[in-house]
C-alpha cells in the first residue's frame, strides 16, 4: 500500500503548485493525475497575470491577487535556479483597448479600480497608442498598466514538474481517482484506477482535491456538494517572424498574447458546454476577425493552430479554498476560472499553511467550502 503525508488529487496547475509547496516545506508528497498532468486548462490558458494592489486591500479576491502577485516574481526565480527552466514571467505591461463608446465607459470605471488599488497607469490617446504599437487600430484609445505581467504556462508547467521531481514528489500519472474510504471524520483510502495495475488504494494523513473543472465531481463521491463547473475558452496561435509588440493586449473579454518566440495567442470566449473540449469553427472564425480588428496586420497571416480549455467555474467568482468537512484530513482547492494561472502561488502557499494547521496569510474564510452561494461579488 502506498502511504503519504500529503496526497494531492489532479495535476493542473493548481495541484502541481499545493505538491511543490508541501515538498518545499518537508512533506512526504504523492500527485495523482488521470492522464499527463499539465495537459488541460493549465496548458490551454494565456498565462496573463494582472497587475495586484500596491495599497492594503480588504477585498477578499484582491487579497489573493497581491499575494499571487508578489509570489509569482519569486517562483520564477527560485523555478529558473532550481530547474534551469525559464518560465518566461515577464512584467511586459498590458494595454487596455477600447473600441466602442461603452468600452470607453468601462475602461474610465477601470481607472477608479486601478486608483482605489493603487495600480499605475497611462491614458493613452490615439496617437500615443500607435507609438506603443504601430500596427493597432486607428479606432482604439486606451490605457497602459506598466505593472501587468505574464508567464508561458506550458513553460510554467515544465518547471513546476522538474521540480516536483526534484523534490521528490511521486507523480502517478495515468491514474485516476474513483472514489474514497472514510472512518467518521477522516478520509482513510482514496481509489484509484491505474491503466497498468488496475484499482488500488492510496493513503495519506491528508488528501487536497484539486481537479479543476472536475472537482465537483470527486466532492460529491465524499457526499459534499460543490458548485464547479466546465467554461469552454477557445484559442488560436499565430506566428509572427519576430514578436509584433511586447505586451498583453486587452480589449472587453479578448486579448492578444505575445510569446518571445514570435507567437501570438488570440483568445477568448466562455462557453457553457459541458466536459466538451472541441473547437469550433463559429468561434474561430469570431477570433481571427477580432483580431484583425485589433491589429489589422492579422490579415496577412493564418492560425497556425487552434485549441479550447475548460476553466473551473465557481458559481460566486470565489475559488474554494478549505476544508470538506466533515472529512479534517480532506481539502478543495478548485473553481479558480480565468485565474488558476495567477491565483496558483498563493493558493498553495495558503492550503499548506491550512493544511499544516498554521495561521493563514490571508484569511480564507471567504473562500471556505461550505460557504452557501451567496457571497456578493
Ligand atoms: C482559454 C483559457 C485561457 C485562460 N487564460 C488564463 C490566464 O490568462 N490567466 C490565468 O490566470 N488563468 C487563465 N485561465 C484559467 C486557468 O487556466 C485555470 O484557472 C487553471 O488552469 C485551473 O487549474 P487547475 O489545476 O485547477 O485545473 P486543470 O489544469 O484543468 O487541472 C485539473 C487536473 O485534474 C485532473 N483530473 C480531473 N479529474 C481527475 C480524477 N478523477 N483523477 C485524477 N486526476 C483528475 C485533470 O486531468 C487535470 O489535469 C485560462 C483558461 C483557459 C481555458
Amino acid at each position: 500500500m502506498d502511504r503519504f503525508e500529503l496526497l494531492v488529487l489532479g495535476g493542473g496547475v493548481v495541484g502541481m503548485s499545493i505538491a511543490l509547496e508541501g515538498a518545499r516545506r518537508g512533506l512526504q508528497v504523492g500527485l495523482v493525475e488521470r492522464g499527463l498532468i499539465g495537459r488541460e486548462a493549465s496548458w490551454a490558458g494565456a498565462g496573463i497575470l494582472p497587475a495586484g494592489a500596491t495599497v492594503r486591500v480588504d477585498d477578499p479576491i484582491e487579497q489573493l491577487r497581491q499575494l499571487s502577485d508578489k509570489l509569482h516574481s519569486d517562483w520564477a526565480t527560485w523555478l529558473m535556479d532550481l530547474t534551469g527552466i525559464d518560465n518566461e514571467y515577464r512584467r511586459s505591461g498590458g494595454l487596455y483597448l477600447a473600441m466602442t463608446p461603452a468600452e470607453r465607459a468601462t475602461l474610465r470605471a477601470n481607472q477608479l479600480w486601478w486608483d482605489e488599488l493603487g495600480i499605475d497607469y497611462e491614458k493613452l490617446d490615439q496617437q500615443s497608442l500607435r507609438t506603443k504599437v504601430p500596427w493597432v487600430s486607428d479606432k482604439a484609445e486606451g490605457y497602459f498598466v506598466p505593472a501587468d505581467a505574464k508567464l508561458r504556462n506550458p513553460r510554467h508547467l515544465a518547471a513546476l514538474r522538474k521540480a516536483c521531481e526534484l523534490l521528490s514528489v511521486r507523480v502517478l500519472e495515468g491514474t485516476e481517482v474513483i472514489g474514497f474510504d472514510g472512518q467518521s471524520n477522516r478520509i482513510s483510502h482514496v481509489k484509484v484506477n491505474g491503466q497498468d495495475d488496475g484499482c488500488r488504494v492510496l493513503t495519506a494523513e491528508r488528501v487536497c482535491v484539486a481537479t479543476g473543472a472536475w472537482s465537483s465531481l470527486l466532492t460529491k463521491e465524499l457526499g459534499i456538494e460543490t458548485q464547479i463547473y466546465p467554461v469552454r475558452g477557445q484559442m488560436l496561435l499565430y506566428r509572427f517572424d519576430r514578436p509584433p509588440f511586447s505586451m498583453v493586449i486587452n480589449e472587453g473579454h479578448r486579448y492578444l498574447v505575445p510569446r518571445e518566440d514570435g507567437h501570438v495567442l488570440v483568445g477568448s470566449c466562455e462557453e457553457e458546454v459541458g466536459f466538451d473540449r472541441s473547437t469550433s469553427s463559429e468561434m474561430i472564425e469570431q477570433l481571427r476577425r477580432w483580431a484583425s480588428d485589433v491589429i489589422p496586420e492579422f490579415q496577412k497571416h493564418e492560425p497556425v493552430q487552434a485549441w479550447a480549455g475548460l476553466r473551473p467555474g465557481s458559481i460566486d467568482a470565489f475559488p474554494y479554498l478549505g476544508t470538506l468537512y466533515p472529512y479534517e484530513n480532506a481539502f478543495l482547492a478548485a473553481g479558480h476560472f480565468r485565474h488558476g494561472l495567477h491565483w496558483s502561488t498563493a493558493t498553495a502557499q495558503l492550503m499548506i499553511e491550512h493544511m499544516l494547521g498554521e495561521t493563514t496569510e490571508i484569511s480564507l474564510e471567504p473562500f471556505r467550502v461550505q460557504r452557501g452561494n451567496t457571497l456578493p461579488r
